[in-house]
């Protein structure tokens, strides 16, 4: 999950990494609240999109009093930055920047070790910098078990080529932005620019944090995080009831058993969808090894509340949990829907007990139900029916 910056400047600041106030604001009346609550000096308005470039993209905007951090605000809100539109900005008080220096963590899978990048020229353009001039961007490996201690963080400061006056003060920094990192289950956290100011502070006026999801089970306060607005209203409720979904934007639903069953299902479907006018399918959702007719029932609701299915692909393949339960779970699901199930339903049962299951459906006789022997046999009738 991808913060927003205001949320990195409050994470920043509880772990002691030096930011400046910041408010944020969702109108331009608020933002004139937020640049007077901040002392009526200059004060930057910046948007909050989740997406970089702010600042090229006119995203971010000096003001030297309240009334005109209230113009740039009701300049910047609504505005459009690389498909993402400006809900609230964040109104910070100004910095009287000397130096902009960039500074990240992030995971390294490949080397299986953490990354850390600095550099004394940080600002806008460091995609541009790593690319042109590479040697002005240090990268310095970082043991998972030490962290960014004492000395590695001078290592990284002598690397990126700070002066001697301000090695010391960064590397500070460093250590700090390491504890949100490690403190924070982070996979990402990205300063740019880290500043020193004309009197000699460092401070981040930037922040980017990728906080790991799978970690959230650690940090209760995380969930307050989530972009509630940004969810897309299928997968929150989805999220509420357990289920691993994903909307995705055709017509055909999809449930399956496994995650890499149901990532074939997908192909499967997109490929036989070829031949009915393009077909695709409408999402991903991974019912899991041992699916109860409750969680069958889950999911089909999710999936038949989704306005785009027309028709339903079910492919299971019965292992711990064999075809007859599932089968079974079909049956009690579409009892339990009732009314509410509308959309034809394509079940193709594999593996364990795979007769018993097909025998049940058979005996149901439910008139939405059609049985499929294969995985493309299957995937070609609901595109068909999709189509139709
Ligand atoms: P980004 O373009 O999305 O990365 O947005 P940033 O927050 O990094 O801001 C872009 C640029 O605006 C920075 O590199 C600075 O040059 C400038 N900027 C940001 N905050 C201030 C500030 O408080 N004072 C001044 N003078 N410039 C700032
Ligand atoms: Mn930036």
């Amino acid at each position: 999950m991808d913060l927003f910056e205001y949320q990195a400047r409050d994470i920043f600041d509880k772990h002691g990494v030096p930011v400046l106030g910041g408010v944020v604001a969702t109108t331009a009346d608020q933002a004139r609240a937020g640049a007077e609550h901040l002392g009526g000096g200059t004060v930057v308005v910046k948007a909050q999109v989740k997406t970089g470039g702010r600042g090229k993209a006119g995203g971010v905007k000096l003001a030297h009093s309240p009334a005109e951090a209230a113009e740039k605000a009701g300049e910047i809100l609504g505005m459009d930055i690389k498909g993402h539109t400006v809900h609230q900005v964040m109104v910070a008080a100004g910095a009287q920047i000397a130096e902009e220096y960039y500074f990240s963590i992030l995971l390294d899978r490949s080397e299986r070790r953490y990354l850390a990048m600095a550099s004394v020229e940080g600002g806008m353009d460091i995609e541009q910098l790593a690319v042109e001039r590479p040697d002005a961007l240090a990268k310095v490996a970082v043991d998972p078990l030490v962290g960014i201690d004492a000395a590695k963080a001078a290592q990284i400061a002598d690397a990126a080529g700070f002066a001697p006056d301000v090695a010391g003060p960064v590397a500070e920094v460093f250590m700090k932005l390491w504890d949100v990192y490690q403190g924070e289950d982070a996979t990402l956290v990205e300063v740019n620019p880290l500043v020193r100011t004309a009197d000699g502070a460092i401070v981040a006026l930037d922040g980017k944090i990728t906080i790991d999801e799978n970690a959230g089970f650690r940090h209760p306060d995380h969930a307050a995080l989530e972009d509630a607005a940004a969810a897309d209203p299928l997968e929150a409720r989805a999220k509420e009831k357990g289920l691993n979904y994903v909307k995705l934007d055709g017509s055909v639903g999809i449930i399956g058993n496994g995650a890499g069953l149901v990532m074939s299902t997908l192909d499967v479907v997109a490929y036989a969808g070829e031949a009915f006018g393009g077909v695709l399918p409408a999402n991903f959702l991974d019912i899991g090894g041992g699916a109860s007719a409750e969680v069958m029932a889950n999911g089909l609701d999710i999936i038949l509340s989704d306005p785009q299915v027309k028709a339903v692909f079910v492919n299971v393949f019965g292992g711990i949990t064999a075809c007859d339960e599932v089968a079974r779970g079909i049956v009690a699901a579409l009892e339990m829907l009732g009314d509410h199930a509308t959309k034809p339903l394509v079940v193709r049962l594999d593996g364990n007990n795979v007769l018993e299951g097909r025998a049940i459906l058979a005996a149901a006789a439910h008139p939405l139900v059609t049985l499929a022997d294969t995985m493309d046999g299957g995937a070609a009738k609901a595109a068909e029916l999709a189509n139709a």
